[in-house]
């Protein structure tokens, strides 16, 4: 489904990324957890080609990404993206927020944009506040939006980097009901977070980022009960 071989990536001199393989599978939950600066959010870039990857290669669904000449447009309408900050647009309300990519990208017809922007406000539970701007919402709203706006594309993928790191604590599990539900549906994720609890439950397999590479990784339970290596260690003491 998504596969990365051998990705580097630097930034000028520095090497963020220093040779990640990862495989995920169609309907597998993958969750990446690790310390600050590890290369986490850099990693979920590369999935999606937001960062240009220095060598290696990206595949989703066999195709090839990093090839030249590839339609990064295309390729980004089959992966979601949802961030720590929600990034709506301010002065869109809730539903237009949903409709713009699809109607702008997708030419599709105002009304059947709307009807599906309801159909997917509804299964995050929104359905009442289609016509809310950003600033009459609370953060876990606001997340939630974003996450039916990256739905709106029929995404392959769903890519979430810390989405539920700028929320109150009260409004986390609003968010996490929606991923539950997202990952029981069968899409394939890719979760940062510092959610152990998530991780544990939903994940189908917990990554550990360090350094620009992959330290250990396998079944949450095992990572988080046993791990294996001195620094996921000291870093699962830290968090838990
Ligand atoms: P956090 O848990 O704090 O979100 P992270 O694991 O997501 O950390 P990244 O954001 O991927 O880490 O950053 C990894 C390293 O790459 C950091 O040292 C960061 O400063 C550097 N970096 C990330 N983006 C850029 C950029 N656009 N230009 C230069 N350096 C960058
Ligand atoms: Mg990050």
């Amino acid at each position: 489904m998504v596969e990365l071989r051998g990705v580097h990536k630097s930034f000028g001199s520095v090497e963020v990324l220093r040779g990640v393989d990862l495989t995920v599978t169609r309907g597998e939950v993958v969750v990446i957890i690790g310390p600050s600066g590890g290369g986490k959010s850099t990693l979920l870039r590369c999935v999606n080609l937001l960062e240009p990857v220095t060598s290696g290669r990206v595949l989703l669904e066999s195709e090839d990404l990093t090839r030249p000449g590839a339609d990064l447009n295309r390729v980004r309408r089959r992966i979601g993206m949802v961030f720590q900050q929600f990034n709506l647009f301010p002065h869109l309300s809730a539903i237009d927020n949903l409709t713009l990519a699809p109607r702008k990208l997708l030419k599709v017809p105002r009304a059947q944009a709307r009807e599906r922007a309801l159909t997917l406000l509804k299964r995050v539970g929104l359905a009442d506040k289609a016509g809310a701007y950003p600033r009459q919402l609370s953060g876990g709203q606001q997340q939630r939006v974003a996450i039916a706006r990256a739905l709106m594309m029929d995404p392959h993928v769903m890519l979430f980097d810390e989405v539920t790191s700028a929320l109150d604590p009260e409004l986390v599990s609003e968010v996490l009901d929606v991923m539950r539900d997202l990952a029981s549906s069968g899409m394939t994720m890719l979760c940062v977070t510092h959610e152990m609890g998530f991780a544990r439950e939903l994940g189908d397999r917990l990554v550990f980022i360090d350094g620009g590479v992959i330290t250990e990784q396998g079944r949450p339970a095992d990572v988080l009960d046993r791990p294996t290596h001195e620094r996921t260690r000291q870093f699962l003491h830290k968090v838990l």
